[in-house]
């Protein structure tokens, strides 16, 4: 008998680098190499401060539950740290801990879309916008990020051209899954005349934020007049190689932040308590870990794209930002006779053991489409192991 399940869930879409990556798995436990560059995962350990004082936290006693909206001193550190880097005016009340920082795109749409309403976001993206948007009624309108001069850009004309009297929402993702791409200065300035012209709220998602190698990071959300129309995706996963601990916060005005720490309740009661009190001290102790995870990335980064230009049909720019490249291989495909992005992956996969997403993984292709892209993450991999595959994925290309 099969299970009758509710009819919305022919909206919810997933994250298809996690099948990826269970595809990997599946291969590698057959005896084979596995070259993993498919999901944002990170093989870097966790500063061991953090580790320490979670530990510590935990025989302390700190394994009840806690305040739904996160432990005071963390949300107070966390609204100062931001603050820091964003040149914004955050409190305490400003910010809610969640359970990682994907569990606050959720709830951005729970508290912040009627069912109809248009929601702007990026194609290619993080899939789980495209899922949470259609999940919950509302009408996902994609806008483009395609290839400028030195790196991927969003094509700002067409995001002014698809609002509409029922666009109430952006997703901006700036620092970029999967493209790497940053807006610049004046992007983010015109963005946020948008927002405030046609009176759109905006989720910030920061996943990236301090995942940068040179100069600073900028959010819409410091700009006047900002704060109040963005709510931010915070998350402890990349910056403090913490992704399987799951800890994040949304950040943002007064009430909305209500709304949230309330869903939390509804949710998950509150986000671990003992890890609360880690990320306090990843936040205010020592940061040569944290330092030396951009310095590994930074490193893998540059032997990544070094080797994917040299191969015969594949274009990749270096992104100053994220773990994530996102080559073009639109030649690479035609010379192995291959326009599926499946049968390229698979392929590929099943000959040399490197894995990687493609642009199917990030939402659905828009009409007149004509590149092919993979996606490669270089968080879960050593330089040593991106020679290696990455030697092995040219010969494939190029025979
Ligand atoms: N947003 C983006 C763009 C991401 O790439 C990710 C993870 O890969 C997340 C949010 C969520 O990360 P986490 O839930 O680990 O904080």
């Amino acid at each position: 008998m099969t299970t009758k399940l509710a009819q919305r869930l022919s909206r919810l879409g997933t994250e298809t680098a996690f099948a990826v990556s269970a595809e990997a798995a599946a291969h590698a436990a057959k005896g084979n190499k596995i070259y993993p560059f498919h999901l944002g995962d990170m093989n870097i350990p966790t500063p061991g401060n953090i580790v320490e004082a979670t530990i510590r936290a935990m025989k302390d006693g700190k394994t009840g539950y806690c305040p739904n909206y996160g432990i005071p001193r963390l949300r107070e550190i966390l609204a100062e740290d931001i603050n820091r880097s964003h040149g914004t005016d955050y409190a305490m009340e400003n910010v809610a801990i969640q359970p990682g920082g994907k569990p606050v795109i959720n709830k951005f749409f729970l508290a912040m879309m009627n069912p109809g309403d248009e929601v702007l976001y990026p194609s290619p993206g993080y899939p789980i916008y495209e899922s949470q948007i259609e999940f919950h009624d509302g009408v996902a309108v994609p806008y483009r990020y395609v290839e400028g001069e030195n790196n991927f850009e969003f094509v700002l004309g067409e995001i002014e051209e698809a609002i509409t009297p029922k666009t109430r929402l952006l997703v901006l993702n700036d620092l970029q899954n999967p493209t790497g791409a940053e807006c610049s200065e004046r992007q983010l300035q015109k963005v946020a005349e948008l927002a405030q012209k046609y009176d759109l709220f905006v989720l910030c998602d920061e996943a990236y934020f301090d995942i940068r190698y040179e100069g600073r990071s900028k959010s819409l959300a410091s700009l006047p007049g900002m704060a109040e129309r963005c709510l931010i995706l915070y998350t402890f996963s990349k910056r403090f190689a913490m992704t399987g601990w799951r800890l994040g916060a949304a950040v943002g005005p007064e009430d909305l932040i209500d709304t949230i720490a309330k869903l939390n309740v509804n949710d998950e009661s509150c986000s671990n308590h003992f890890i609360q009190y880690g990320a306090i001290e990843g936040l205010t102790g020592d940061q040569s870990e944290p330092k030396e995870i951009l310095r590994v990335l930074k490193q893998r980064r540059d032997k990544a794209v070094d080797l994917l230009n040299d191969i015969e049909g594949i274009r990749c720019f270096k992104p100053n930002a994220t773990f994530y490249l996102f080559p073009n291989a639109t030649a690479a495909m035609k010379n192995k006779g291959i326009t599926d992005y499946e049968q390229f992956r698979k392929t590929a996969l099943a000959e040399t053991g490197v894995s990687f997403c493609t642009r199917r993984h990030f939402g659905r292709p828009l009409p007149g489409e004509t590149e092919l892209y993979i996606r490669l993450a270089y968080s879960g991999i050593d330089v040593g192991e991106i020679e290696e595959g990455l030697a092995l994925f040219k010969q494939f290309v190029e025979r």
